[in-house]
């Protein structure tokens, strides 16, 4: 007979109706044994179902699959490797969270898995209520209910066993263990690959993690086939046991199985609703402390309250604290400068290492208090567990903008420097999700861009700074989420997928770990002033510099101020006014120099492009010297704007008071609309030369060109509207 065969094992915790599902399916046909070499007893039976010949072979029961006994022993290498068509694991409904524990562990070993919700009858009575389609669509697997003692749902389970033998795995589920645990699996992984170790049919990553875990069936496998080279795979393992230890003060044992525990809980969140929680209070179940926290904080009346005033302090914390050491470093910086300027007598090189090194890179690291604290708030957030509450709580919201609760936390970490905010977009699984997180993550205002804003509002707005710098943030938000939903409706179409969004327990953060997290971050944003900052400010004052304009030129003027001090020394016009005229012509000296150079010619060539925004060519100078960097410029205005040579020289682009003159400055040239304008373009336009190779190197060259495209073109767009309806008015 054309009959197809398959096999189906039954796995589910001890009494959670395993046997008496194995005789509603198989009824009296049934083979009693042990399995080899062991004393564990092995049950087949048979059933014929639609043409389909299915042999039942009911695994022993167990709660997980480690190898802590030899029925999880027996369980896991059956499945691994006797490869049954499905699996089905039979779980009691009414103990749903640790039930799954062991449904949890069966889709890390990437089984064609099948879930019957056993007992529903009991949990039915208990008052839960479960969304199973939902909950099915986010585990990626078929669920269907039972209720083994009265017989129900076989028919169903037969159904549901034959459509996921026809269709394999839908969707793969892959739990992540936290950036701590997931960068030690890295690690082992790639010591694995490099010394050629079989797999026995696992897949390398569960290796890992296993070894992590310290399997000790695994490690003896592993053994084995390593002879020799198994000291190297010890070093490893050990050396990310300890580091995982001594961040998180747990074995990662431990750290993985409330991984699970984390994954699951996030999973029900979101598919189970309140009345357990009543059900336990009734039921006089003593919640623990991590769900008694979760009620305040992820509860739908005082949930996005807190994550509000929990921001708030935030930013509280990263600029009011944050103040005094940039201030000291602004300080130190102009000191270096004017010491070293002292010492060098050669112009050009003075001007190089002034202007261009400790200008640009000092201008960048000014701002590290900033970021370091910013970066040690976010590590607090996700370290502490709240960080993962905050995208739950954030979830209702980002969803209504086509993008996922987690999205959230990349887009955060965008307020302080976009790149490691790229690299952080990593945990969308989803990769439509991720492109367009990644996408709008420009608009999250970044740290680099708030010397420009601070200067630009001091200049033309003094009385109300704070406010315009607030609305500049805020129109980012509100691009951000039109963006969101302009580039789902087109690019990115379909519905934002739904996954489990892990909940940890919550932990008190160690010093360690809290320290490395902000460092691996803080690294990221200074690496960028010593690598491409430093290049492109000695570029960039290569072309402010060259070619230089011919000695008559300089003769011309060097007479004019001969002139006047003839007219000073015979006593005609006053010190003062001597002083004035000056500076005057050494104004228009450095104004004259800059417009002869490539950079000014660079900014004359785009000039028409940004005169319908209302830009001139500096300001499009300064522009284009952004995309190295969006803190440079300031420091390319300051020069352009060709203030007292001295002057120009000083000015960091420091949002202190020193930049007193080049607000003066500003203030003269441009209107209030103007310069709010260019604060608009500084916004949204691509952040940065080192966010796009990071962009690159994440989603690859197309997107990166289509971001900045995009963005630019965006930036344009906005500003020209603004320029143009603004002018009507003003
Ligand atoms: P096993 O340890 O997983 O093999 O569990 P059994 O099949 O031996 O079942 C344990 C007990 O639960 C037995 O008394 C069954 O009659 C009972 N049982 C099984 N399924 C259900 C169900 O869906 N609802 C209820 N109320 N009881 C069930
Ligand atoms: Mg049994």
């Amino acid at each position: 007979m054309g009959e197809k065969e398959i096999t189906i094992a039954l796995a589910g915790n001890p009494n959670s109706g395993k046997t008496t599902i194995f005789n509603n399916l198989t009824g009296m046909r049934q083979h009693v044994g042990n399995y080899p070499g062991v004393t564990v007893e092995k049950k087949t039976g048979v059933v014929e179902y639609k043409g389909y010949r299915i042999n039942v072979v009911d695994l022993p029961g167990t709660y997980s699959l480690t190898a802590y006994s030899e029925e999880e022993i027996v369980a896991r290498n059956f499945i691994v490797n006797e490869r049954p068509d499905v699996v089905v694991d039979v779980i009691d409904t009414s103990n749903l969270e640790r039930n799954l524990y062991l449904a949890v562990q069966l889709m890390e070993l990437n089984t064609p898995l099948v879930l019957a919700f056993n007992m529903v009858d009991v949990a039915r009575k208990a008052g839960k209520i479960i969304n199973t389609e939902l909950l099915s669509e986010l585990l990626g697997v078929l669920i269907v209910e039972t209720i083994g003692s009265k017989g129900v749902g076989s028919q169903e389970l037969l159904e549901a066993v034959i459509k996921t033998v026809n269709t394999g795995i839908k969707k793969k589920v892959e739990i992540k263990y936290g950036d701590e645990v997931e960068n030690e699996i890295a690690k082992i992984m790639a010591v694995l690959e490099e010394q050629k170790i079989p797999t026995f049919n696992f897949s390398i990553r569960w290796i890992a993690v296993k070894l992590l875990e310290q399997d000790a069936d695994i490690i003896e496998k592993i053994k084995k086939e390593a002879g020799e080279k198994y000291q190297d795979i010890e070093k490893v393992v050990n050396s990310s046991i300890n580091h995982i230890t001594s961040i998180m003060r747990n074995t990662p044992e431990v750290i993985i199985a409330d991984a699970r525990y984390g994954f699951i809980k996030g999973a029900l969140m979101e598919s189970y609703k309140e009345v357990t929680r009543e059900e336990m209070d009734r039921s006089g179940v003593e919640p623990d402390k991590s769900e008694k926290i979760d009620r305040i904080l992820t509860s739908r009346i005082s949930g996005i309250p807190i994550f509000l005033l929990i921001m708030w302090l935030m930013f509280q914390f990263v600029f009011t604290l944050g103040k005094y050491p940039v201030g000291w470093l602004e300080i130190g910086f102009e000191k270096i400068g004017v010491l070293i300027g002292n010492i060098i007598t050669h112009d050009l090189i003075r001007s190089l290492i002034v202007d261009s090194i400790i200008g640009g890179v000092g201008g960048v690291i000014t701002f590290t208090p900033n970021m370091i604290l910013l970066f040690l708030a976010i590590a607090i957030l996700e370290d502490s567990g709240y960080m993962a509450r905050a995208a739950f709580v954030m979830d209702r919201v980002m969803h209504k903008i086509g993008l996922h609760g987690k999205s959230f936390i990349p887009l955060i970490i965008g307020f302080g420097c976009t790149v490691p905010a790229y690299m952080g977009s990593r945990i969308l699984e989803n990769k439509k999700d991720r492109l367009v997180t990644m996408h709008i993550n420009t608009f999250m205002s970044c740290g680099a861009r708030l010397p420009v804003y601070v200067l630009f509002a001091g200049a033309f707005f003094p009385a109300i700074a704070g406010n315009v710098i607030f609305s500049i943030y805020l129109i980012g938000v509100l691009m951000a989420i039109i963006m969101a939903r302009v580039l789902r409706a087109t690019r990115f179409k379909g519905e934002s997928e739904p996954f489990v969004m892990e909940l940890p327990a919550y932990r008190m953060p160690t010093f360690k770990g809290l320290f490395i997290h902000t460092w691996e971050r803080t690294w990221m944003y200074l690496k960028k002033a010593g690598t491409i900052i430093l290049a492109m400010s000695i570029l960039i004052w290569i072309l402010f510099t060259f070619p230089v304009i011919g000695d008559n030129y300089s003769q011309d003027y060097k007479g004019q101020i001969e002139e006047v001090e003839l007219l000073c020394s015979s006593g005609e016009i006053t010190v003062d006014e001597y002083n004035s005229t000056v500076s005057e012509i050494e104004a228009k000296m450095a104004g004259e120099r800059l417009a002869y150079s490539s950079a000014g010619r660079i900014g004359h060539f785009l000039e028409p492009v940004f005169k319908p925004l209302g830009f001139d060519w500096k300001m499009s100078v300064a522009t284009v010297s952004g995309i190295a960097a969006k803190e440079m410029i300031v420091s390319t205005m300051g020069t352009l704007c060709s203030i007292e040579d001295s002057d120009v020289l000083s000015t960091s682009e420091g949002a202190g008071e020193e930049s007193g003159s080049l607000k003066e400055a500003l203030g003269k040239d441009y209107t209030p609309l103007v310069g709010y304008n260019f604060m608009l373009f500084t916004l949204l336009y691509f952040p940065c030369a080192s966010a796009m190779a990071v962009f690159r190197k994440e989603a690859g060259i197309k997107e990166m060109l289509f971001q900045i495209g995009y963005t630019l073109l965006l930036a344009w767009t906005v500003s020209f509207l603004v320029f143009q309806i603004g002018s009507l008015f003003i």
